[in-house]
């Protein structure tokens, strides 16, 4: 399968996140039209605002990055924003591009959705074999049924919408505000606030020994790039860096790279989640596609952006 992007007109909604915005600058080098909408102009929770703007725009193809994202604490704290505003917004984008003619369809998820235990790493097959990691399931039932929307599309009508599952994702225009971001920012900006204060410690939430893998967004938006040019089958695809580490591990390096010399305390009060979350990337490599930004590599770029910011 090749999907030629040439002189195509592609949606990127979403187009404010770090994933959307990474998958904006990655369709720049492509021979395609990137479009974009607002919030003011197009509000994503509205049916009929979004099935007027898909009428008018005609897109070729969407990529939807839009969602409600956060870390483990906002997930377990805001479970009805976390279910509702992501399962609206996919079946709202989903319907409407199908009735607005739209042929292909790029649906993002995330690693949550594969049950709490499942043997790692986990592939494609492990999904709804088993109970869900419950700081999470909210927003992991959200997308499974967002998977199950596009290939409901494609059975039925025949609509090429395929889906992707990137694991943890960090970068440029991430977010750091330390009650609603992922680990990897707030990690960073403790770290960095830690050294400029010169305290003595930084506090890490849980015990430190769960595994997460991590894969940087501009290296996910050109697994998304590539995807969109080359898969068209029902079956979700997982977009990782096949590789893991523990939080303390991670916690470590990012001390490392931003200079940070002391002591990592546990907050044992706050949840660890998931014991590990490490996909398969077996099948992403099979059609061709593999990371290039290496870990170490991706946290000090991300931390010069976030100075940058300040
Ligand atoms: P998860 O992958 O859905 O669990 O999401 P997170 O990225 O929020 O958390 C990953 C792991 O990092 C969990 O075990 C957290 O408890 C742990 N963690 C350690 N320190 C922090 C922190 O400051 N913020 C967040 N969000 N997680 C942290």
């Amino acid at each position: 399968m090749s999907y030629d992007l040439k002189g195509k007109r592609i949606w990127v909604a979403g187009h404010r996140g770090m994933v959307g915005s990474a998958v904006v600058r990655r369709l720049a080098t492509e021979n395609c039209e990137v479009i974009t909408a607002g919030r003011d102009t197009v509000d994503l929770k509205r049916q009929s605002t979004v099935e007027r703007f898909l009428d008018e725009a005609r897109p070729d193809a969407i990529v939807m990055a839009a969602a409600k994202v956060g870390g483990i604490l906002a997930n377990d704290t805001q479970p009805a924003e976390f279910l509702y505003d992501n399962l609206i917004i996919e079946a709202n984008i989903i319907q409407a591009a199908h009735a607005a003619d739209v042929n292909r369809f790029l649906f993002l998820g995330s690693s949550c959705i594969y049950p709490k235990l499942a043997a790692q790493p986990i592939s494609e097959v492990a999904l709804l074999t088993g109970p869900l990691e419950p700081t999470n399931e909210w927003y992991a039932v959200a997308k499974i049924a967002g998977i199950k929307l596009a290939q409901a599309y494609r059975k039925q009508y025949g609509r090429d919408y395929v889906s992707a599952m990137p694991t943890n994702l960090y970068g440029s225009g991430d977010n750091f505000d330390l009650n609603s971001s992922h680990v990897l920012p707030a990690l960073i900006r403790k770290a960095h606030e830690a050294k400029v204060t010169g305290a003595k410690s930084i506090t890490v939430w849980g015990t430190g020994s769960p595994r997460r893998e991590f894969l940087h967004a501009d290296d996910c938006a050109d697994a998304l790039v590539f995807l969109l040019k080359n898969y068209s089958e029902a079956e979700h695809v997982n977009v990782g860096s096949g590789e893991d580490v523990t939080i303390l591990e991670l916690t470590q390096l990012v001390c490392e790279i931003i200079g940070f010399k002391g002591e990592i305390v546990h907050d044992l009060s706050k949840p660890d989640g998931t014991p590990r979350k490490l996909m398969s990337a077996d099948k992403l490599t099979s059609l061709g596609w593999r990371p290039h930004i290496s870990l170490r590599d991706g946290i000090a770029t991300t931390y010069k952006w976030y100075l940058q910011q300040l």
